[in-house]
Order: C-alpha cells, then structure tokens, then sequence
C-alpha cells in the first residue's frame, strides 16, 4: 500500500515502524461553533485511508484530539482564542461551548456521516498538567524564552526547522512587515500563553511560568506522545496546517525526543463552495442539516467528497450534489437487482479486488467510483445482478451502503399483481397500482426483460 509523504514529496510504499501496526494521530475539530462541510473532508479522507489500512491486514490504532483551548483566531499566536470567542457569542462559558460542539461533532461525525470511531478522543483540556510538563522539558533544553504574552519556541535553535513545509526561513525573515512584539525570529511561536491581566478566562491554569493556557500546537505533540508514544507512523489534516500547525509540532516533539517525530504526513486538499471559499459571510458555510434538509443523502455528500482526489481541491455545488444523489440513487437500483431473480439469475463476479487495489494506490478515490461505475454499467446492460461481496466491500471500505433490504411480501404482492394487469393490457389498474407503489417508495420500470423496481428517491 502507497501514500504521497507531504515530508519526502513521494509517494511512498507504507512501512510501518513496527510491523503490521500503525500509530495514527488526527489533528481534531476545534470545537467552537457548528462544523460546516468543509470540515468534515479531513475526517472522511483519513476515515478512508483507516479503512484501507485495514483491508490491508494493516493493525490500525487511532487517536484525534478535541481542540477546547488554546486555538486563537490567528495562526500566528495573534487575536482571541476561538473558544472564548465562541463563548461570548453564545451567552455561555468556553466549558459549556466545548461540551455543546464536542457532543454536536461526534454525532455528526460517527453516527450522522458513518465514520469510524478513532481508538481514543482526546480533549485538550484533559491534559493540562502533561502540557506543561513538556513545556517544562523544552524550557530545560534551551528551547524557551519569555515575552510579554507568553513563553515561545526559539525556532533558531534547530537546524531543520520548517523542513516539512521547506519554509525559506531566511526570505520569511526578511519578507516580514508583521509587529514581531518581541519574538526573537518570525517563525517562534508560543508554547504556553499568559491569561490576559485585563480580563480574567473561563480557561486558564497555573504554571510555573505565570497563569496561562497551552498554545494550539502542543497539545498535539503531548496527546499524541502520551497515546501512541514518541514516534508515529501517520499523521493526517489539512493542507493549512502544513506551514505552522504541523510544522510546530514536529519542532516541539523533535527538540523533546531528539527522534523523528512522524513517519508519513497525509494532507488533504480543501473543498471550495462554487469555486470560493467557504465563509459565513458569503452563507455558503452549509452544514450537514443543509444537505439532508434538502432531500440529500449524506452517502451522496460522501461520494461527492470522494470523486476528488485527496490531493486535489474539491467542489461544492448543489447541482454537484444532485448528481451525486443520481449516481447512488442509480448505484442503488442496480444493487436491489439482485432480490429480483425472476428476472436477474446471474451473479457477477466479486470486484473487491479491484477495489481495495485502486484505494491501496495513494487512495484513488476517483479511480474507485470509476471501477465501481464500470461494474454497474455492466450490470445494467447485462440484465445480470451484483456480487453481495462486491456491495458489502463497498460499504466497509468506501462506508457507502447499497446493502437496504429486500422489500416486503406484500410489496412485492403489488408488483405482481401490477405485472399481472400490463399482461392483460388493464392499463388503468396497472397504473394504480404503479400510483401505491411510488407511495410507498417503489418505483417501477418497464424493461424489455419485463418490470423492473427501484427505490425512488
Ligand atoms: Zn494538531
């Protein structure tokens, strides 16, 4: 199985540090205000390359984080941390708002969009105490020093620092406008934050260095260090973290272990909305309630997500996700073929080969749908039936499910008496019956094989 290593620029045959087992950590939501769709493609890219790990007999264990302190509105350590932001919009406490999207997120996440459950969620707030020990052991080692509002990295002290994003540290130096307010280069960033002296923080702990909170990228380094140990074989997120959020980490865990932090770094692209950013002020931040609110499934949201690849940017638009809609309502039909044996005996053969082997190549999502379209064409055209094999590897590795039941006997007592009044010509009570059955969600097509049904939309 390959990856593209955002680390190496390759992609690389996946070998894990110790053998058949991978310690995987995903950067977690920031749980402050509503999740939009854009933030779920992170979480369904990783959630298909967990899947695919395991179908390749890979002993997968997963951690995430829940980010409930510390990320400010800027990624340079600048503006108000997101939580307390959330708190005053909402008239409740940064506890309270952590408690609301933490408890929306996972409902969403696994039971709404069908992902698999990560081994461990790991909320920043539960490891305060471990935080500043790490900090405690950067500033032992050189690593820290004091400013105004907080205690920063010395981004200097280490020579490969920005190797992962291959940040031209020299021309960021010198290309810098930005108020350094005091930080020694323009890469340092804050490891613990002081409370403001003007106003006092829902969030906010004792350390030896002064009343604080963590900076956003240290609780990585420490929940990922404290679960899965020193060294990680994948770590996945955005592109947008590339530059600083991972960046960072790898500079606070190397300094701290002296050892390579993470093996293979997995980044995924964004998803645009009509081609521009997702953005409250521009009301196209939809959310998941959006997509199903109007009649959409969130299967079909999937394979929209899944028809870009990883790497590429994706595209939202409400005619993409009605053609997404269209593709599984069609996949689906070609799926109940199968309960249909008085018209379809024949079983194609199983494609979960095909399948697995496309994902297993840098997760070629696009070339799965393609295979599986291919596989259904055939189908079609063929008046055959699917392997149940194929369909239940659809929906463990891609988590799109074409596995609904067979209808009911007094359904299909409808059809055939509806079948029975077309051979008599008595069109009026075949279109009757037609009438009943679309209401209870069949939908019938007269084919040159004889009558065919699917569930309508
Ligand atoms: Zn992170």
């Amino acid at each position: 199985m390959k990856i593209f290593n955002t680390l190496s620029r390759q992609t690389e045959e996946i070998k894990p540090l110790e053998a058949r087992k991978i310690r995987m950590y995903t950067c977690g939501l920031t749980v402050y205000s509503q999740p939009q769709i854009g933030n779920w493609v992170a979480y369904i890219y990783s959630d298909i390359l967990t899947r695919t790990l395991i179908a390749n007999k890979f002993d997968v264990y997963r951690v995430q984080n829940i980010t409930d302190v510390g990320h400010l509105v800027s990624d340079d350590d600048g503006g108000e941390d997101k939580m307390e932001k959330g708190a005053r919009r909402e008239g409740l406490t940064a506890w309270d708002v952590a408690k609301k999207y933490t408890e929306i997120a996972d409902h969403e996440g696994y039971e709404l969009l069908g992902l698999l459950r990560p081994n461990q969620l790991i909320p920043a707030t539960s490891l305060i105490d471990k935080q500043i020990e790490f900090a405690q052991e950067l500033s032992d080692k050189g690593y820290l020093y004091k400013i105004d509002d907080g205690m920063y990295f010395d981004t200097s002290k280490l020579t490969d620092y920005g190797k992962l994003a291959r940040l031209d540290i020299a021309g960021l130096q010198a290309g810098t406008r930005v108020d350094m307010t005091g930080k020694k280069n323009v890469t340092d960033f804050a490891v613990w934050k002081f409370s403001p002296t003007s106003q006092k923080r829902d969030m906010e702990w004792d350390s030896p260095w002064g009343k604080g909170f963590p900076g956003w990228h240290l609780e990585c380094s420490v929940i990922a260090r404290e679960s899965l140990g020193d060294q990680l074989d994948i770590h996945t997120g955005g592109i947008d973290h590339i530059p600083v959020h991972h960046t960072n980490e790898i500079a606070q865990t190397e300094a701290v272990t002296g050892r390579q932090f993470v093996k293979y770094w997995f980044h995924n692209n964004h998803l645009k909305v009509n081609g521009t950013k997702l953005s409250k002020s521009l009301g196209n931040s939809y959310t998941l309630q959006d997509i199903t609110n109007r009649g959409y499934s969130l299967d079909a949201f999937k394979l929209l997500v899944l028809s870009s690849h990883y790497r590429t940017e994706g595209n939202f638009t409400w005619e993409i996700m009605q053609a997404a809609q269209n593709r599984i309502n069609n996949w689906q039909a070609i799926a109940d073929r199968r309960w249909q044996t008085e018209i379809v005996s024949k079983i194609q053969p199983d494609i979960s080969t095909q399948i697995i082997a496309k994902l297993s190549d840098d997760i070629d999502t696009p070339g799965v749908l393609s295979v599986i379209d291919r596989y259904f064409n055939n189908i079609n055209e063929s008046n055959t039936a699917p392997s149940p094999d194929s369909l239940q590897t659809i929906h463990k590795i891609l988590g799109i499910n074409l596995l609904q039941a067979d209808i009911s006997d007094s359904q299909k007592n409808l059809l055939a008496l509806r079948n029975k009044a077309r051979n008599e010509k008595d069109w009026q009570t075949s279109d009757k019956l037609r009438a009943k059955l679309l209401n209870q969600g069949i939908g019938v097509h007269d084919l040159s094989i004889g009558q065919v049904w699917y569930r309508s939309a």
